[in-house]
């Protein structure tokens, strides 16, 4: 197939400072060009070739390795020249104007990946998987980057929609031939080909739903009364004193971020302000910040001092003001100060909730298990996938399109109604993979890369 991009790029694609080694990378048509100037040669492909870079006036600029790639077999599927070069920020911007010079120019962020994914090097979601594994936070996390990387979440988007396509095809094959469509549609297979399409489908959102909480992690809000001890929670899981903890009320201001990993999840933990009526103005903000922080979260811990409060009184107080929709766990703590192991924990509101000690940390891990499980994250299941919200939501509404072919064989027997359906559901689930993506979905993926990839 012909490259797309009729320009030559080049960025350095190491890290940025000094190293031992750093490489600038160049790509497109003017590359064989360009490597003759800058090293008197072009070297057989894929063979490390042992050179000086030279500058305008032919004086060397540096020497290292010249690697090419011949197109289509690159990681852009065009010409790609890679200079591994000294690792010096000056040496490498040195060779970074002379290939600038010789016509190329510099790369945009992920503008590399874009073109491998424009040159059908990879699909959208490998492309995407290119940048979580650079960024992953983890080990669990760079692990599953790199399955998606290796085309397994694509490949099951594909079987999915092999599956999508063959039910199509059969229900479009009944409406051409109207007199048998009814008895066709009353089919009990195709219900139950439905059926196995929809289990498909669902089986790739928990699977994808996993893969986001590893990629992008889950945000959890610390609310309760003041005194509770959402402070000293905070930093338990943190490991270190982040928020000042005290026993005056209200000296959480502030909405304070910690990121801490759970299992390899990447957790964010906002502390919030004392949700109660403010005082003064900074106390104003505090409790604003703390309402704004406390919609946006995928798990709100509400924590109860489990001696002062037994009945979680304050949970009845705040009720009005938690979020709708968002998962909330009671947190009884204090728990060592508690007598018995029962304590005195009122029984209407015990249920679901979890008993700990943010002081001696006692039943803090099952805690976090509880925010993983509930947030989609089994760890038990393994190879788990790398996943994004973008890609969640093209498959919510996959499966509310199948729901809607499901709901017009069900009610209608309406075959032409049910092929439309299909047929959407086939475009959004083709957004994963790139297949139909409108521009500007692209745009927005490939900013969010570094320069040089
Ligand atoms: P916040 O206002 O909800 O952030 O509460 P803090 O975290 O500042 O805690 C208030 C007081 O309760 C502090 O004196 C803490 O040391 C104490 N505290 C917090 N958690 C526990 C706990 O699990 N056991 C005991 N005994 N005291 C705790």
């Amino acid at each position: 197939m012909t490259p797309v991009a009729a320009d030559t790029i080049v960025a350095i694609a190491t890290a940025p400072g000094r190293g031992g080694i750093g490489i600038v990378r160049v790509s497109g048509p003017a590359v064989p060009a360009i490597t003759r100037a800058l090293t008197g040669d072009l070297p057989a492909p894929r063979y490390a070739h042992f050179t000086r870079f030279l500058d305008a006036s032919g004086a060397p600029l540096d020497e290292g390795i010249a690697l090419y790639f011949a197109a289509p077999q690159s990681y852009t599927g065009e010409h790609v020249l890679e200079l591994q070069a000294h690792g010096s920020p000056i040496v490498l911007e040195l060779l970074v104007a002379r290939v600038v010079e010789l016509g190329a120019r510099r790369a945009l962020p992920g503008e590399f990946t874009q073109r491998a994914y424009l040159n059908d090097r990879m699909d959208l979601a490998q492309a995407e998987a290119v940048a979580d594994l650079i960024d992953a936070g983890s080990e669990a996390a760079a692990r599953a980057a790199l399955r998606s990387l290796e085309g397994e979440f694509s490949h099951r988007v594909q079987v999915l929609d092999a599956s999508l396509a063959a039910l199509r095809v059969h229900v479009e094959a009944a409406i051409d031939f109207p007199a048998e469509e009814i008895e066709f549609l009353a089919d009990t297979t195709l219900t139950e080909r439905l059926a196995q399409v929809q289990a498909l489908c669902a089986a790739l959102q928990a699977e994808a739903r996993r893969g986001r909480v590893l990629i992008e992690g889950i945000t959890v809000v610390i609310a309760g009364a003041p005194n509770a001890g959402k402070s000293t929670l905070l930093n338990r899981l943190a490991g270190h004193e982040a928020a000042i903890t005290s026993a005056v009320p209200g000296t959480t201001r502030d909405v304070l971020r910690e990121r801490v990993l759970v299992e390899g999840v990447p957790v964010t933990l906002l502390d919030t302000a004392g949700l109660r009526a403010a005082g003064d103005a900074i106390e104003a903000e505090g409790v604003r910040r703390a309402r704004a922080a406390l919609a946006r979260a995928d798990h709100v811990l509400f924590v109860v001092d489990a001696e002062a409060d037994p009945q979680a009184k304050s949970l009845e107080a705040e009720r009005a003001t938690l979020p709708v929709g968002v998962p909330l766990t009671v947190v009884y703590n204090k728990s060592d100060r508690l007598a018995g192991p029962a304590g005195r924990i009122g029984s209407s509101v015990a249920e679901g909730a979890v008993r700990i000690s943010a002081l001696t940390g006692a039943g803090v891990d099952a805690l976090c298990k509880r925010l993983l499980v509930s947030a989609g994250y089994e760890s038990s299941e393994s190879g788990t996938l790398s996943a994004r919200g973008r890609h969640l939501d093209a498959l919510a509404r996959t499966a509310a399109f199948i729901a809607a072919a499901a709901g017009a064989l069900r009610d209608a027997r309406a075959g032409e109604l049910m092929a439309e359906e299909l047929k959407a559901a086939q475009a959004a689930l083709g957004e994963i993979t790139g297949q139909r993506s409108a521009d500007d979905v692209l745009g927005e993926i490939f900013a969010g890369f570094c320069i040089g990839k």
